[in-house]
């Protein structure tokens, strides 16, 4: 093993943090060895932690730092079929593959992921009601196992292709994924933007147009009250051909270099975002967005990941941290998304980013989140008192709705719910038992959940 050094490790909401031993390892190492000689303390795959709670770390355990697998294998500019390790990020490829006309074919709201966790996760965007999760672009894997190391796709070893997608890096260490990218003709975006004045308007707005979109998202002010509960601003676009550039634009259309412009230092308090704080940014923040504005063309970057513009953002909550709580319920009770906006508000529990997207259907990853109806996601900061009794009346609004949460960001929800939420679940331990008897690939997560 090249080295070892202890580390604590928390995920991007910095909350329970835990020390894991790092480990970095050839990416062509002996992998059924490697895993078998860490099974006394177990190990866990870490891209770049950008999962929120607890899924990338394994405390008392080591963790493997995928980040040095960053190469691509192989690219094919007909096809846009790109080989590239499990460590490499959607920052790097975004940079690598814009100036040949090529896109990831789903990114999340940070290109500061690894491939890997991407899988792990089965990420979505702003796009799933058109072209579903990451993985419904991923053709193949390399995965390593402490039974061998086996090529995944739909075709070969299906069952252990989709517990893989989606699995939470439990099914074993991605090594390489073989993804098909999106052909583009900038990297602008043709955006339309609108203000609603609550729910009931965004909703309707996003079930009668989102057709029209590749990408739509909407940001709800989560502390309006009364007939301005889920007022929102919508964002709704698609990248721009050449022929709708014009100017500075159309000089340098797959121009792909965003920056950092700050880093925030770690000397927040925790309590600096609270209820006033988010209230007064909510309202400034639906305020200043024009009632309607259309076919503004914004550069991909601040489009797709507008938080990444500050380095370290996280750091803003203070030392106690922040959970974000994302859900999906199915259409048809949009009346769960009234009421948890309902319950937050009148509890002055305010969400700093609150997101809604709507999801097309579901793939057959067997514990991945997505699937068909309405999906919103609340930044908690941890300190009031009453937030864990909120959460939990969040749970058995969402399970008794059919809904779920999302692994990638869950910080606290129960292994009864769990059970309930993801169906598939004992199919999932099957798989992970037929390719890791002892069970040495686990995490945090996997522990707290009983998964
Ligand atoms: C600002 C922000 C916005 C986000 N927006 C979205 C969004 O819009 N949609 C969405 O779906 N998610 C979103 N996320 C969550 C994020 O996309 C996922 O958690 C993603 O998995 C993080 O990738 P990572 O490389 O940081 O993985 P990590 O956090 O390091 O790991 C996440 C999981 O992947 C596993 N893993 C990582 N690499 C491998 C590997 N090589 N082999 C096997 N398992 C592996 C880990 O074991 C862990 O279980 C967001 C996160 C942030 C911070």
């Amino acid at each position: 093993m090249a080295a070892d050094n202890n580390k604590i490790l928390t995920g991007w909401g910095r909350t329970a943090p835990g020390m894991s031993s790092k480990l970095e390892l050839p990416i062509n190492s002996d992998w059924p060895a490697m895993l078998k000689a860490l099974s006394s303390s177990g190990v866990v795959a870490r891209g770049l932690g950008r999962s929120y709670n607890d899924a990338a770390q394994l405390s008392g355990g080591s963790f493997i730092d995928t980040t040095i697998w960053n190469h691509v294998v192989h690219f094919d500019p007909s096809s846009g079929i790109l080989k590239v390790e499990a460590g490499a990020s959607l920052d790097q490829i975004m940079r690598e593959f814009a100036d040949a006309g090529f896109f990831v074919p789903v990114t999340p709201g940070t290109r500061h992921v690894t491939i890997g966790g991407a899988i792990a996760c089965d990420v979505h965007g702003k796009n799933h009601h058109k072209d579903g999760t990451f993985t419904d672009h991923v053709l193949a894997m390399d995965l390593a196992t402490p039974s061998g190391i086996m090529t995944l796709t739909r075709e070969h070893e299906p069952e252990l292709f989709n517990a893989t997608c989606g699995g939470m890096g439990l099914t074993g260490v991605i090594l390489n994924a073989t993804v098909r990218m999106l052909r583009i003709e900038s990297v602008y975006m043709k955006v339309d933007t609108i203000r609603t004045n609550n729910l009931d308007e965004v909703l309707d707005l996003m079930e009668s147009e989102d057709h029209k979109y590749r990408y739509s998202v909407a940001w709800v002010d989560s502390l309006a009250r009364g007939s301005s509960l889920g007022r929102a601003v919508l964002t709704r676009g698609n990248h721009a051909d050449l022929s709708e550039l014009e100017g500075g634009h159309l000089k340098t259309p797959l121009d792909f270099k965003p920056k950092t412009i700050f880093s925030a230092p770690d000397i927040f308090p925790s309590g600096l975002l609270n209820s006033l704080t988010i209230k007064a940014f909510n309202e400034v923040w639906y305020k200043k967005t024009p009632r309607k504005e259309t076919g503004a063309i914004h550069h991909a970057a601040s489009f797709f990941h507008p938080l990444d513009i500050v380095g370290n953002w996280n750091r803003i909550y203070g030392p106690r941290g922040f959970i974000q709580y994302q859900f999906v319920v199915p259409f048809g009770r949009e009346d769960v998304l009234r009421n948890s906006l309902e319950l937050l508000a009148n509890n002055r529990a305010g969400s700093f980013l609150t997101v809604l997207k709507r999801f097309g259907k579901s793939n057959a990853g067997l514990i991945s989140f997505p699937m068909e109806g309405w999906t919103l996601a609340l930044d908690l900061p941890v300190g009031p008192a009453n937030l864990a009794g909120l959460f939990d009346q969040l749970d058995e609004m969402i399970l008794k709705a059919g809904g779920r949460v999302y692994l990638a960001k869950d910080a606290r929800v129960s292994k009864n719910k769990i059970k309930l939420m993801y169906p598939h679940l004992d199919e999932f331990r099957k798989i992970l038992k037929s390719v890791d008897p002892t069970r040495i690939i686990q995490s945090d997560l996997s522990r707290r959940l009983g998964i």
